[in-house]
């Protein structure tokens, strides 16, 4: 990995995104820090300049169109391309509380769509290389289809997500459609939804899903020097504004299996969701 490596990474003014950012520059990579609020990226990329790394600045509201637009024209007149994308950005409520549906509709917007709309309109932009181009989603063990506890109690759902050959974005999209009216018309608490955590999980288990879905279109679709390696993974429970610093391990930790997957030199791994630098199951 060189400066001539180019890395995104999504809501990364704070938290595990800003520790990526400054372990993937610590590894030689440039990067490019995006955040929603253009002062906090600002000063963030200004902490990690300082240092003498290669970090650059970008607004990027990940739920804003015209923000994802205009910012993959920067990066194209920039850089011509990138390299790494690690969809970093999330949103929880539930903080202080066993659970909420209260911002639902804002949790599962942020945390499942918006990730596929920022790579959709990412992977052109991804540029054929010998390593392989790389997309990282931080997700959680929270979003597990199969987690012993906190599972989608449909177990025809959970058959379909689990089978690649009737997973799909309808599929996905549909379950968070029903989702959101249930929790619109007040049904959701017979829904079958996860008991915990309730729309964070949902939102999660929506990450979970598309990252297999997308890793297996990325290896059927493109061509040799043209493959795009696609995983998730769950950071733990981190000390971070998200858990109100109540985590058990740091950012710099939390960031750790994000940075290994982005750099990681065996391609053969593609569709897998991680902990620890562990593949665990779906
Ligand atoms: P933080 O709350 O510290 O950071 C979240 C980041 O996402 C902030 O930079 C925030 O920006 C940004 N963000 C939120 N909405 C948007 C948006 N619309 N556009 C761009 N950026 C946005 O949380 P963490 O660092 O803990 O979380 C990072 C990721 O890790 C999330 O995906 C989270 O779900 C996941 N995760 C965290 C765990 C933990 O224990 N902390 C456990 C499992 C998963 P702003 O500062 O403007 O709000």
């Amino acid at each position: 990995w060189s400066v001539e490596t180019v890395a995104v990474v999504t809501g990364a003014n704070r938290g595990i995104g800003f520790e990526i950012v400054r372990q993937l520059a610590g590894h030689g990579v440039t990067v490019i820090l995006t955040s929603r609020e253009a002062s906090a990226g600002i000063e963030a990329s200004s902490v990690l300049q300082e240092l003498g790394l290669s970090v650059a600045f970008h607004q990027l509201d990940v739920l804003d169109d015209s923000s994802i637009k205009e910012f993959c024209e920067w990066v194209k007149e920039q850089y011509g391309g990138i390299d790494i994308l690690v969809n970093n950005a999330g949103v929880n409520f539930n903080l202080g509380s066993e659970n909420s549906v209260e911002f639902a509709r804002m949790v599962v917007d942020t945390n499942y769509y918006a990730i596929k709309k920022v790579t959709k309109a990412m992977i052109p932009l991804i540029r054929p290389s010998q390593a392989g181009g790389r997309i990282v989603n931080v997700s959680s063990r929270l979003g597990r289809v199969n987690g012993k506890r906190n599972r989608i109690e449909n177990e025809e759902l959970r058959a379909k997500l689990n089978d690649l050959e009737t997973l799909s974005e309808e599929l996905i999209d549909g379950m968070m459609s029903k989702f959101l009216e249930q929790v619109e018309d007040g049904s959701w608490e017979s829904g079958g939804w996860p008991l915990t955590n309730t729309d964070y999980s949902v939102s999660k288990l929506g990450v979970n899903c598309y990252t297999r879905l997308l890793a297996k279109e990325m290896a059927d679709n493109r061509g040799e020097g043209e493959k795009i390696f696609v995983n998730c993974y769950c950071p733990g429970w981190v000390k971070t504004a998200m858990t109100g610093w109540a985590g058990t391990i740091s950012a710099e930790d939390g960031a750790d299996t994000g940075v290994w997957l982005a750099l990681l030199p065996d391609q053969a791994i593609t569709g897998k969701f991680f902990a620890e630098r562990r593949e665990i199951g779906f």
